[in-house]
């Protein structure tokens, strides 16, 4: 038996993966083929028999910089050479407070204060929380509610999946779950044909502006992810969303949570999805970009190597919960490794490559070169889609690319383009795990020019064999 065939076997006697129907798994032939790897470096991963893979969707979002970066390799081997772990509460060390320090320098003027998880979605379970207890802290009882977007996806967790559109993940809980109050997204798939994105984002803010002027005094917070729907299949939206609704949020008295966990880190073009909303015409000093009262951020901030995330929030609410012990205000969540300093340094190193590798100028091109090269793709007859922001491009399948009737989820047929990626060529595959009917890429940082070409030319190869009939 090979290595390969042999952790496969060891795998599936007692792991049981995320996100995953294990039967899937099973037989000589599996629907989906379940990959051992033994190393990775930049953007390749590398199985027991030698066999490259490009990582072309950065293992799940998070490698910004690609695998095993020598910097934060670096970083990591000495930090663990001083210390490994310590409870943050009552207790603290340089790389919590260093990183603190540079998020707020990094986040949208007026977050100032970062408080430590170790996953995304506890990091929105600390927005959600904070939010009410606020409002609480205030003496205003009545806020109990959010406000969420349809084909939203916030995490896990049963706070964080509440806040999820209604969706395959979340379905099967809603019993469980807090029901959110949902506006239908601004979505600009759904737009009517010749319509602009500037249109239609407006257009659709209006339901958000009722919904806020209906139930603002029953209403903690609205949380978003900024400009893209990434788990909902790269959903994208104009910026000029993200303007009205800090606009509305501020008069309406409810909170904005902005959910940057999958599109922070320069992943859209500029360093926050946030960035991007433009000015404010009525200001005098008109500057692009708002400041939410949350911002959640984790997958891209340790550079895909070590589990970390941070909400941020500003001193307002900071200082509502300061008051004497007895008061009862205090903030009183942790997590057993919140502040990890290993995970820290790690996100320190990702922050110095920020400095100095500039990578937000070098991905203009490579963004414009994989737009480029995805020609041929656009034009395929069941390509209903191509839209593209920054890193992310994803491509959208179509039973009927015209009317966008979509596939039936039962065919699979992003599945189809997934094996088809990973094992047609005889040299490489590339790793372009679907959401239903959306193969996208969002690739590390460090993809060459060559390797987008390569990376190209097998997705085109995947949804021509994933569309035939
Ligand atoms: C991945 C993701 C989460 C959840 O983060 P986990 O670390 O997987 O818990 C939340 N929100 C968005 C937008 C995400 O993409």
């Amino acid at each position: 038996m090979s290595l390969n065939d042999a952790l496969k076997q060891r795998s599936l006697a007692h792991v049981w993966h995320p996100c995953t129907q294990m039967r899937d798994h099973a037989g000589a032939n599996p629907e989906l083929p379940l990959i051992p790897i033994r190393s990775a470096e930049g953007v390749w991963l590398t199985d027991f028999d030698g066999r490259r893979y490009l990582d072309a969707i950065s293992s799940w979002w998070t490698n910004i910089f690609g695998h095993r970066h020598p910097a934060i390799v670096a970083a990591l081997k000495q930090q663990l050479d001083t210390l490994d772990h310590v409870l943050l509460a009552g207790f603290t060390h340089e790389p919590a407070v260093e990183l603190a320090e540079r998020l707020v320098k990094l986040a949208p003027p007026g977050l100032t204060r970062c408080f430590y998880a170790d996953n995304g979605s506890s990091a929105i379970e600390v927005a959600l929380k904070m939010s009410f207890h606020y409002w609480r802290n205030s003496g205003c009882t009545r806020k109990t509610r959010f406000i969420a977007l349809t084909n939203s996806y916030h995490g896990e967790t049963l706070g964080a999946l509440a806040m999820g559109g209604p969706s395959i993940y979340r379905d099967t809980y809603a019993p469980l779950l807090l029901q959110p109050i949902y506006v239908p997204s601004p979505d600009c798939y759904e737009r009517a044909p010749g319509q602009s994105w500037e249109d239609y984002t407006r257009q659709r803010f209006r339901l958000m502006e009722e919904t806020l002027a209906r139930h603002a005094d029953e209403v903690c917070a609205v949380i978003i992810e900024p400009l893209v729907q990434c788990a909902g299949g790269m959903r994208m939206y104009h910026p000029l969303y993200l303007r009205l609704l800090r606009e509305a949020c501020t008069r309406h008295r409810v909170h904005l949570i902005a959910d940057e966990i999958a599109v922070g880190f320069g992943r859209t073009g500029r360093m926050w999805g946030c960035d991007w909303a433009p000015p404010d015409p009525r200001a005098t000093d008109a500057q692009p970009g708002i400041t939410p009262d949350f911002m959640c951020i984790s997958k891209g901030l340790t550079g895909g190597t070590l589990p970390l995330a941070a909400t941020l929030t500003r001193d307002e609410i900071y200082d509502a919960f300061y008051a004497d012990y007895r008061e009862g205000k205090a903030f009183l969540h942790s997590h057993s490794y919140t502040g990890n300093p290993i995970a820290c340094r790690a996100a320190l190193a990702t922050l110095d490559l920020f400095e100095s590798e500039q990578p937000l100028a070098q991905n203009r091109l490579l963004a414009e070169l994989m737009w480029r090269q995805t020609a041929e793709l656009r034009a395929l007859a069941h390509v209903a889609e191509v839209r593209q922001q920054g890193m992310i491009l994803a491509i959208e399948m179509a039973r009927n690319a015209r009317s966008k009737e979509p596939y039936p989820a039962s065919e699979r047929r992003g599945l189809r383009a997934y094996r088809h990626a990973l094992s047609a060529h005889p040299d490489f595959g590339v790793l372009l795990r679907p959401l239903g009917n959306v193969i996208y890429f969002m690739p590390p940082y460090v993809i060459t020019p060559r390797e987008i070409e390569q990376l190209c030319t097998i997705a085109l190869a995947a949804v021509r064999e994933a569309t035939r009939d």
